[in-house]
């Protein structure tokens, strides 16, 4: 049997992060207000220490190595920013690091994670398991795996992005997060049911790979391919047991977004609120927007997960 995190994880974790992670800002739109005829909070996680909310649940993770597992290093396989958290993380804390990178993930992320210091091994994403082979050369490297998203100590880590939201806006009646893996969905939905049982937490994932959606649904874990969609932080094949737990007992449901809906969320981001997100991190918003939720006259929480974007590439998807 699995011992899933709680919400006193979540409290910890808080603990561990108060002086090592940001305490991001809730901003506010009139436009999007107006738009949702509802209150909108948006949880600005791109404005999380290395521009994502992932920093969290890896510098919580690593916190609680032993001496020997921060001396042999930690290992990890990532699509991007979960690769940057561990490799600041690791820095900040001293530990080894090395990252399995896909080949085609963002320059910009590849570049960051070198430049926290950490080891990148690329492979190919549409080839071969990265699972098996990051566990292959943990073994043969004594290294400790923090895996993006189905492990407990990440969960509670990525939870504390919402418990700041509740301590900060008091309740709400929606809540919709970015989902990949389900680490933060799984987070934010133990600190919606300690700190607001009444909100109905939704999961936002891309339309070209709706796996959340149909495990959810179904009540077992659904494995797809490799989703093609610019939403790079939500490319996972599948939940995880301790994430698709927490999932189904406290989530409400699993939308989707389309890629046309996430570029006009970046677009609203940015001219209206002058913000950079990232296509992953419009998640939220583009299913407030086009999911036919009754948000109207509601108390609605966004979270924008992520603001990691090459500016190249977010030019090239403004001017689609
Ligand atoms: C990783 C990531 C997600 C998905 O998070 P999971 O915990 O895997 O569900 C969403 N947005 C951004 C920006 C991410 O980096």
């Amino acid at each position: 049997m699995l011992t899933l995190p709680t919400y006193e994880d979540v409290t910890a974790a808080a603990a561990r992060l108060q002086g090592q992670a940001h305490r991001t800002p809730v901003m506010r739109s009139r436009t999007a207000d107006q738009r949702l005829g509802a209150s909108v909070f948006f949880k600005c996680e791109n404005f999380q220490r290395m521009g994502a909310f992932k920093f969290r649940g890896a510098f919580n993770a690593l916190s609680r190595f032993s001496a020997a597992q921060r001396q042999a290093g930690v290992i990890t396989f990532s699509s991007g920013n979960h690769a940057q958290a561990i490799a600041l993380s690791a820095r900040l804390l001293g530990i080894p690091a090395t990252i399995l990178m896909p080949l085609d993930a963002p320059p910009s992320k590849i570049e960051a994670t070198k430049g926290y210091g950490a080891e990148v091994i690329l492979f190919d994403r549409y080839q071969c398991d990265r699972e098996a082979l990051t566990t292959e050369l943990a073994a043969q490297r004594g290294l400790t795996l923090i895996p993006p998203y189905d492990h407990a100590d990440v969960i509670a880590g990525q939870g504390t992005a919402a418990k700041e939201l509740f301590e900060e806006v008091g309740a709400l009646d929606f809540l919709l997060v970015p989902l990949g893996g389900g680490g933060l969905l799984a987070g934010s939905a133990l600190s919606a049911r300690a700190l607001a049982p009444a909100c109905q937490v939704y999961g936002v994932e891309p339309l070209a790979g709706n796996d959340g959606q149909q495990s959810f649904r179904s009540g077992a874990i659904v494995h797809i391919e490799t989703p093609k969609t610019i939403a790079d932080g939500a490319q996972t094949q599948h939940l995880g047991q301790y994430t698709f737990g927490i999932i189904r007992r406290d989530g409400h449901d699993v939308l989707t977004a389309s890629d046309a809906q996430l570029v006009e969320a970046m677009r609203f981001f940015a001219e209206r609120m002058k913000m950079l997100v990232e296509p992953t991190g419009c998640l939220g918003f583009a299913a407030a927007c086009h999911a036919g939720l009754p948000l109207a006259g509601k108390r609605v929480g966004v979270l924008l997960s992520g603001g990691n974007v090459d500016l190249r590439r977010f030019g090239e998807l403004l001017a689609a």
